[in-house]
């Protein structure tokens, strides 16, 4: 079975993870990450949706509107929420997955706080764009969401760099991981000390409990993702006896994993920062395979591409079909998982019903039709999957 992820750790990372801890463990990791991303400052967190309840009380945000994508990772608003915020959706561009900057510019109003710009599947934010908006609301903060985004660069500059902070996401499906966690990165060392300071008085400190329960974790995903180990796990995943372990939002509630509050452990860092020397590999797979994709996918007339962009960085490579579950369905026997991400569309959902439909029309469509297909093993892994997609019966 060809897995829809995999994340990239080897026989280094396994090496880093049963080493004997260091007391600065952490700081080296964010050391490695804010250097790694043109940044000053890095700060690491238990997880991204953490580090972004604490960025937005650290830009003294409380009881405003932040702006965000309707087509997003849920986290994203709950996080939002729990810092005494209100997210307010915006739909997607009409030929791309991310916000749509126009209406989010008409969306500001004088309860706005900041904005939230994400790099959806790895498609650099309009920073051109961004930047007009700044100029005419030099009040509100940008902030980067860059969790698929791993410094995708727009005309080639990154776009972590273009607002006041940048937030990223390193559980096992994101480009780097540290087993879980997350980043915020900045150059404004004002921020870079008060989220500092909040995080240091406000997260216990991730006691032996917490490492030893990442570390099963991460022995257990070491040899998961092995073709027919992988097999049995999809077989389990289907059958929802391993919801438990994939499930990473509940449809019906808005809230936060149950150690949220308890920092990054040492162990995760020491894989963080091993992975980290495999970014260039990492990223150079992606658009390996994505050009792949491009080039020989355009004869099947059933998947609508995605944009094709400079400096995209494909943490997902997402084509568009009338019938996913077929396709889901086809691609499985045929050895191949594919994903579904993102299928929901956020103000569709229960927690944040008050929205209609009609108000993000393109995410909502997006929501239905998406299906990726792997990203993580270059061109050669592309040529494997092209050729069973072409098999007959395709
Ligand atoms: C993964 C992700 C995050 C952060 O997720 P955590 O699980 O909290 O680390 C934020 N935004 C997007 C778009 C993501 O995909």
């Amino acid at each position: 079975m060809i897995p829809r992820l995999k994340p990239t750790i080897g026989l280094k990372e396994f090496l880093a993870a049963v080493q004997p801890p260091r007391k600065d463990d952490v700081m080296r990791f964010e050391r490695s990450f804010a250097e790694l991303m043109g940044q000053k400052y890095a700060l690491a967190f238990p997880y991204g949706r953490t580090g972004l309840m604490f960025l937005l009380e650290a830009l003294g945000l409380e009881g405003k509107e932040i702006i965000c994508p309707a087509y997003t990772c849920v986290v994203v608003p709950h996080a939002i929420m729990y810092s005494s915020n209100k997210p307010v959706f915006i739909d997607c561009e009409a030929d791309g997955f991310n916000m749509d900057l126009n209406i989010a510019e008409q969306a500001i109003n004088e309860k706005t706080g900041a904005i939230i710009a994400t790099s959806l599947f790895g498609y650099p934010v309009n920073l051109d764009q961004l930047y007009e908006i700044r100029k005419r609301h030099p009040h509100i903060f940008i902030i980067q969401d860059c969790a698929h985004s791993f410094a995708a660069k727009w005309n080639g500059k990154p776009v972590q760099k273009e607002g006041i902070a940048a937030i990223f996401g390193l559980n096992i499906s994101k480009i780097l991981n540290s087993i879980f966690g997350g980043m915020i990165t900045t150059d404004n060392e004002d921020i870079y000390q008060k989220l500092k300071t909040i995080r240091d008085q406000k997260l216990n400190k991730p006691n032996w409990n917490k490492s030893f329960r990442r570390i099963l974790y991460f022995l257990a995903v070491y040899p998961a993702f092995w073709g027919p180990v992988y097999g049995l796990i999809n077989r389990m995943e289907r059958s929802g006896l391993l919801n438990y372990f994939v499930r990473y939002y509940d449809e019906s509630e808005i809230d936060m994993p149950v150690d949220y509050m308890e920092g990054m452990c040492g162990v995760e860092a020491r894989v963080g920062k091993a992975n980290i020397d495999r970014y260039e590999m990492i990223i150079n797979n992606r658009r390996k395979v994505a050009k792949y994709y491009f080039k020989h996918l355009g004869d099947k007339s059933d998947f609508k591409l995605p944009p094709e962009i400079e400096g995209a960085t494909y943490s997902h490579y997402v084509v568009q079909v009338a019938d996913r579950e077929k396709w889901l369905k086809r691609a499985i026997r045929r050895g191949i998982q594919l994903g579904w991400l993102i299928e929901y569309n956020i103000p569709e959902m229960v927690p944040y019903g008050q929205s209609k439909r009609e108000d993000s029309p393109f995410a909502a469509y997006y929501a239905r039709t998406t299906i990726n297909l792997p990203t993580w093993g270059g061109a050669k892994l592309g040529s494997k999957i092209i050729l069973k997609l072409h098999e007959p019966y395709f």
